[in-house]
Order: C-alpha cells, then sequence, then structure tokens
C-alpha cells in the first residue's frame, strides 16, 4: 500500500541521529585525516559501487521476470556543481532501504575496509590502500559531508543518509522518483596540499574514469562542455558558441575481453603505446585467456626497447591488476616474476571481483596460480621467437638479454628452468650469438665439454692460445664478454648433460691418458729450468709449469685454480677493499722455439736469461690483459735487452 504524504511528512519529524559502530568510527577518522596521497581512488570507489548496485538489479531482474529491467538504461552518472562545490555520483542501480544503508553504510565490517583498517593498525605501508577496496568511506577523504539519497527497487519510500564523518549519521525519509543512489559529496574547502576542487574539474575527472573505471560495463556519463562553430556565420569568419553535452567518458569493453582475431595489430600497438607510454612498437603481443582453477585473461607486451631506468632500482615491476574491468591495483609485482620485469601488461579476472576489496589478502593463492601460469606463458613465448623469428628476437636480447641472465643466476640458481634456455652467447666458430642447446647440438663427436672463455672483448678472446687450439679441433668457445656472464656456468653447471669448461682456469680435458703421462715425463725432465724461471720471478708467480695448450704461444699467465682473473676484476670492482688476489700461474709451451731458447740460455748465461724470464712473464701478463705490476721496470728491460 503506498504511504500517503501526510505519513511521510511525519516519518521525517522523527529523523534519527545514530552513531557509527565504534569499529567505524576509527576507520572514519583514518580516512578523514588521511595522508594518503591517491585520495582520487575515491571515485572509482563510487563508480564500482553504482556498477555492483547495477549488477545486482540486472541479476534480479534475470530471476524475475515480471521485473522487466532493461539493462541499456542502466547508467552512472556524474553531476558537477561547481558553485556550491559539491560532486555527486548516481546510480539506476537496486538502491537501499533503511535497513541496509544502516547496515552497509553504518559499519564496515562487511566491507574491504576492513582489510584496510588492519594493514593501517599494522602500521604497513600507506600505499596499500589501492588493494583494499577501501569503499565507501573513502569518500570522507575528500568530502566534509556525504549524503546519500537512495530507494530501493520496488519500495515506495526512499532514504536520505547523511554524515559529516564525525560523530554519527542521520538517517530520514525522501522522495525519489526512481530506485536507485545519488551518493552526494561536499568537498572540503582546497588547503595548500591539497587541491579539492580539483574533482569538479571536467578534465580531471575524466582522467581518473580513463584511469581506473574505463572498463565499467555500464555507461559512465557526463555534462561536458564543447564548442561549435555557430550557424549561419559566414565561412571565411567562422564564431563558435560553447555548449554542454552529455557525454559517456569510460570505453566499457576492453580490448583484451575481445577475441583475439578481432583484434587488429594496429588496435593492439595503439593500445599499448597509449597505456603504458612508449613510442616504441612491442616486439610481441601476448594475448591469452585461461579457463581453470583461477581463469583471467591477460594481455601482456614485450617492450622493444629498455626503459631508460630499467636496469636501476627506479624501475617498478609489475602487471595492472583488474578485476572486471576494474582497476584494482597500478603495479601488481607478484604478478611477474623480476627476470621477466620488462613484461608489461594488464591481467583481469573475474575470480577476485566481488571478492577482491573484502579478502584480497586471503586470495594471494589465486595470484600466485594467476603468476606462475603467467611465467609459463611468457617463456613459451620468448622461446617460440627465438625459434621462429630469430631477428626480433635477437632485438629483444639486445634490450633485456642481460635481465634473463641476471634472472638465471639469482637466488642460487632458482629461475633456471625459466630463463637458460632462453639465453645467447657469442659462439667464437659461429661468429654470432647462439644459445646452449645450439651449441651442444653443433659439437662433434668426442667434444664432451661446453667451452668459455671469460674477458673483456670478443677479439682478445678470440686469440687466447686455449681458444686456438680449441678452434684447431673444430670446436666452438663461447666468448663471455659480460660481468654476470662467468656466473652463468657456475650456477648451471651442466647443460643437456654437457658440464662446462673455463678455458682460462681448467684443463681442456683433451689430453689422453698416454699424453698425459708423457707430459709428466716432460715436466720431470725439465724441473731443473722450471726451478730457474720461478726463482727468477720469485713472488710474481705462484707456479711456473709446462702446458700443451698454449697452440703457437710461448707462454701464459693463468690464474690458480678456482677464480678467475675475470672474477677477480669483478670482486675488485664491486668491492674496492677485496683481498683476495688470484694466484698466478705461468705456464710454458714446451715446443716453443722462445722457451728452448730460454732453457739453452739458462745455461750460458744465467744472468741474461733470468731477464728473459722475466720478459716472457711480463708478456703473458699482459695477453692475460693483466696490468703490469711496475711498467717502468718492464721498459727499461726491454730498452736493455735491446742494446
Ligand atoms: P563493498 O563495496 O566492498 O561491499 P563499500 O564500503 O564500497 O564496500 O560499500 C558497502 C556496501 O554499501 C556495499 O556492499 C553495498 O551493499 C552498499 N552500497 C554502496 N554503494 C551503493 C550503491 N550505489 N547502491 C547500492 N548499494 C550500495
Ligand atoms: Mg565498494
Amino acid at each position: 500500500m503506498p504511504r500517503s504524504r501526510k505519513a511521510l511528512r511525519c516519518k521525517q519529524k522523527q529523523m534519527e541521529q545514530k552513531q557509527f559502530q565504534a569499529e567505524s568510527k576509527k576507520l572514519m577518522d583514518m580516512m578523514i585525516h588521511s595522508i594518503y596521497t591517491h585520495k582520487e581512488i575515491f571515485l572509482r570507489e563510487l563508480i564500482s559501487n553504482a556498477s555492483d548496485a547495477m549488477d545486482k538489479l540486472a541479476y534480479l531482474s534475470v530471476t524475475d521476470g515480471s521485473m522487466n529491467v532493461n539493462r541499456a538504461d542502466l547508467k552512472i552518472t556524474i553531476t558537477r556543481n561547481k558553485d556550491e562545490g559539491i560532486l555527486t555520483v548516481s546510480d539506476n542501480g537496486i538502491g537501499m532501504n533503511k535497513e541496509e544503508m544502516e547496515e552497509n553504510l553504518g559499519t564496515i565490517c562487511k566491507s574491504g575496509s576492513l582489510g584496510f583498517k588492519q594493514a593501517m593498525e599494522k602500521n604497513e605501508d600507506i600505499d596499500i590502500i589501492g588493494q583494499f577496496g577501501v569503499g565507501f568511506y573513502s569518500a570522507f577523504m575528500v568530502a566534509s559531508s556525504v549524503t546519500v539519497i537512495s530507494k530501493k527497487w520496488g519500495e515506495e519510500t526512499g532514504w536520505k543518509w547523511t554524515s559529516d564523518g564525525a560523530d554519527g549519521y542521520t538517517i530520514e525519509p525522501c522522495d525519489r522518483a526512481e530506485n536507485g543512489t545519488d551518493v552526494i559529496m561536499t568537498l572540503k574547502a582546497d588547503t595548500e596540499e591539497e587541491k579539492y576542487s580539483q574533482y569538479l574539474d571536467e578534465y580531471e575527472i575524466r582522467n581518473l574514469v580513463k584511469k581506473y573505471s574505463d572498463y565499467i560495463r555500464y555507461p559512465i556519463v557526463m555534462e561536458v562542455e564543447k564548442s561549435r562553430q555557430k550557424e549561419g556565420c559566414p565561412a571565411d569568419k567562422p564564431e563558435y558558441e560553447t555548449y554542454t553535452e552529455m557525454e559517456t567518458l569510460n570505453s566499457m569493453v576492453p580490448i583484451w575481453q575481445r577475441a583475439k582475431k578481432d583484434v587488429t595489430e594496429e588496435e593492439y600497438d595503439t593500445f599499448y603505446r597509449e597505456k603504458f607510454y612508449d613510442f616504441t612498437e612491442p616486439l610481441r603481443v601476448i594475448h591469452t585467456s585461461v579457463e581453470g582453477a583461477v581463469s583471467f585473461k591477460a594481455l601482456l607486451f614485450v617492450p622493444g626497447k629498455a626503459p631508460y631506468d630499467f636496469y636501476s632500482k627506479d624501475f617498478k615491476r609489475g602487471l595492472q591488476l583488474y578485476s572486471s574491468g576494474v582497476m584494482i591495483m597500478e603495479n601488481c609485482e607478484d604478478l611477474l616474476p623480476e627476470h621477466f620485469r620488462f613484461v608489461r601488461g594488464i591481467v583481469d579476472s573475474q575470480d577476485l571481483s566481488l571478492n577482491i576489496s573484502r579478502e584480497m589478502l586471503q586470495h594471494n593463492r589465486q595470484l600466485t596460480v594467476i603468476a606462475r601460469s603467467i611465467e609459463k606463458k611468457i617463456k613459451s613465448e620468448l622461446k617460440a621467437m627465438l625459434e621462429n623469428d630469430r631477428e626480433k628476437y635477437e632485438e629483444f636480447y639486445s634490450a633485456f638479454g642481460l635481465q634473463l641472465k641476471y634472472g638465471t643466476v639469482s637466488e642460487y640458481g632458482a629461475h633456471k628452468e625459466s630463463c637458460q634456455d632462453l639465453l645467447l652467447f657469442y659462439s667464437h666458430k659461429q661468429k654470432k650469438l647462439i644459445s646452449l642447446k645450439e651449441y651442444v647440438e653443433a659439437m662433434p663427436e668426442g667434444q664432451e665439454k661446453i667451452y668459455f672463455a671469460p674477458g673483456e672483448s670478443k677479439e682478445h678472446l678470440a686469440k687466447l692460445p686455449q681458444v686456438e687450439l680449441l678452434s684447431s679441433k673444430d670446436y666452438d668457445t663461447l666468448l663471455f664478454t659480460e660481468e654476470v656472464d662467468e656466473f652463468v656456468p657456475q650456477t648451471l653447471n651442466t647443460y643437456m648433460e654437457k658440464p662446462f669448461c673455463n678455458v682460462t682456469t681448467e684443463d681442456l680435458g683433451l689430453q689422453s691418458e698416454e699424453e698425459k703421462k708423457e707430459a709428466e715425463e716432460k715436466a720431470e725432465e725439465m724441473k731443473g729450468f722450471l726451478t730457474f724461471v720461478k726463482e727468477s720471478l720469485g713472488d710474481q708467480v705462484k707456479e711456473v709449469r709446462l702446458s700443451q695448450n698454449l697452440g703457437s704461444y710461448p707462454a701464459a699467465m693463468v690464474p690458480e685454480a678456482g677464480m678467475s682473473f675475470e672474477m677477480e676484476k669483478y670482486m675488485k670492482r664491486v668491492n674496492p677493499e677485496f683481498a683476495y688476489p688470484v694466484g698466478r700461474v705461468l705456464e710454458l709451451n714446451p715446443e716453443h722455439e722462445t722457451v728452448k731458447t730460454l732453457q739453452r740460455v739458462m745455461t750460458e748465461d744465467p744472468v741474461l736469461a733470468k731477464d728473459y724470464a722475466q720478459l716472457l712473464c711480463c708478456q703473458a701478463q699482459l695477453m692475460a690483459q693483466l696490468p703490469l705490476d711496475d711498467p717502468f721496470a718492464y721498459s727499461e728491460l726491454v730498452c736493455k735487452l735491446m742494446k
């Protein structure tokens, strides 16, 4: 039975004054005094609530055929009253009756606000706010008073709820023609730190809607000012007039919700550039839809260039997280592993939708499932690119290869499965970048190890005697010129069951048992000579020994077992106080003419032989790209010998 106006008026007199629940009050205080920098999210929250209210109405009408709701009529309206500083968000959704207003707006226990409050109390980073649907209360971050006028679908009376946030709220009956809700905010006065009046600015509201609520499935409309040419004025003297028009601010259907086949390359491209502020087109677009324990859609991009701050601490990895078209986190780090941090993109999961605000924390498990699936997807896409689109892959690799190497070695190789197949190194034999798999597959019969040589430049490494020797057997050597390279074999130990071998520090494993025996005999035979050279050099070297690996060179300086010279340089660079120099070992080639000469001179003129030994030692030092301990002494020595 419709209530008479008299009854309504009578009810109005009994305006009820109520206190917030204790918990709600605490939260409200926090909101009002929030120093939070992203106050702007209040608009997202109110729009989401409006959208939820329309979802509820649409859902009801599906189950109740008599309701006759036309989904096309549902919309959210934003109204600005600049003169009075009032911003209103209205919807024609399900609405609330008196009990629901009390229940929903008078208490926080049911909303995401609870999680927010707990986080605040734990003194966590206040930025965490973005993770929670802080909900309706966020209006108090920008408004000094909030009035909610609402009428529930199918009921006669509307209700007006008002609060200035401080002590409590009042609730009274009021008129509202249709079902739905208006949230009317009287904005706070501008202060030096915060310009609240910006939320009445057309441009600002457009931006906020685009940023957070672009993919809400109902139109968000607002009256906007436009300009047009006046009718009837001459073409050469156009005059303009401004007029206002209702405009839909959101685009409603997100590109990732569309079927892959319906999206053009150009659309992906434009979307990427606009969303992620990049000038370069992405090298690869990954558009995927996963149905399962947790369903989600993802639209990911492999950028063409590394952002200028990519290898610095300032770079923030992460994907944008949406739930049913509403952006809930701008940079969700948990969705993207560190080693794939170069990927940009968005993830949208309806499974996070209605619960996200309330139970975000408990839902971490779902995020983990999504993250794992995304990691696999990125890996397989990069692999496909490596195998089928080499040119693009190399472009990608020159921008982000270093990140994959770091990824391989970080956390003691915990992520090597994701990264190792994606690495490229320079092949001495093929004169181009190859993957470890390609290296192993090209190994000739009899080759047992993956040879690599660490050093400063490819040109230098190509001339190393060990590399030359390997080449003569048709064995390839990977030339490692980046600092992190050498950590890769250390972390992996083997690849496709083949062990790695650092040609500058380890036995190349080329000698047969017989050859080894012969070498030992030779060393024994030349023991006196080796002792002489060692004594001539004193503390400059730890040991002097023979080597069969020196090819056309008389001598080489090699590190004592363990750390390589490159690693030593690296350690010194990262820690200038590093005090464990790698022992120098001088290797001599017994077949080389110069070594034979030295041996002869030793017996004829030991003083001259000492100088020769020093000369050989310095040469070996230089070839290993190690600085001379005393360059002046070396120069004097050369001059002396040339006399
Ligand atoms: P949440 O949306 O996470 O539930 P909120 O604080 O945003 O938390 O909102 C609290 C409750 O208030 C909502 O669950 C809903 O029942 C009610 N509500 C808020 N805004 C509206 C609205 N525009 N129309 C109908 N109900 C609303
Ligand atoms: Mg909400």
